[in-house]
């Protein structure tokens, strides 16, 4: 079967740091357990920063999130309309094999948790085809970020608010 491509669905400038965790608040609002988003971006693009603003929307109790650098995975217990979900967030920049990724859970993760994914490069062909590609570059040399969001399936729909959102338009 041909592969589809990820439809690019939005673009958008983030101005600052408080932005993109903003953003990601809002791609949390949209979330569903059995989602998976790849967040794509060099060291220092922001994906942490996007991650973390997603986790702080659904896990309000948390007051600091670790950045799961050295654990490579890190969940959270969530709560969306009642129904539990776990969060999983990866930093895979340190995934040395695919057998790692299967110690660290990503089967689990990828039925029934949401996972947010940094480095999903390191997954190779363990990527799901199923997916929200979030990918944050740097524009210019200030705060800025260059936000491009692509998926297919039902996230256009999911997706249509989302700048209103973000913008409080
Ligand atoms: P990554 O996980 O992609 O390596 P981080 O989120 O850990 O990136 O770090 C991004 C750094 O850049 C943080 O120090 C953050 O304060 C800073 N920053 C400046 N502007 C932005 C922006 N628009 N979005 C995200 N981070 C920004
Ligand atoms: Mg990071």
């Amino acid at each position: 079967m041909k592969p589809v491509a990820p439809e690019k669905l939005l673009e958008i400038e983030l101005a600052d740091a408080d932005m993109t965790a903003r953003a990601g608040g809002v791609l949390a609002s949209l979330a569903r357990p059995g989602d998976i988003l790849a967040l794509w971006g060099d060291l220092g693009a922001g994906k942490t920063t996007l991650a973390c603003g997603f986790i702080a929307a659904l896990v309000p109790a948390q007051e600091a999130v670790p950045s799961p650098t050295f654990t490579l995975v890190q969940t959270y217990p969530a709560d969306i309309d009642g129904q539990a979900v776990e969060i999983w967030h990866f930093d895979l920049y340190r995934l040395k094999t695919a057998e790692e990724a299967y110690e660290v859970g990503i089967e689990e993760a990828f039925a029934e948790g949401i996972s947010l994914i940094e480095w999903p490069e390191r997954l190779g062909s363990l990527l799901p085809r199923r997916r929200l590609d979030v990918t944050l570059s740097p524009l210019g040399s200030g705060d800025s970020r260059w936000l491009t969001i692509a998926g297919n399936g039902d996230w256009a729909g999911r997706l249509a608010g989302f700048r209103s959102a973000l913008l409080g338009e």
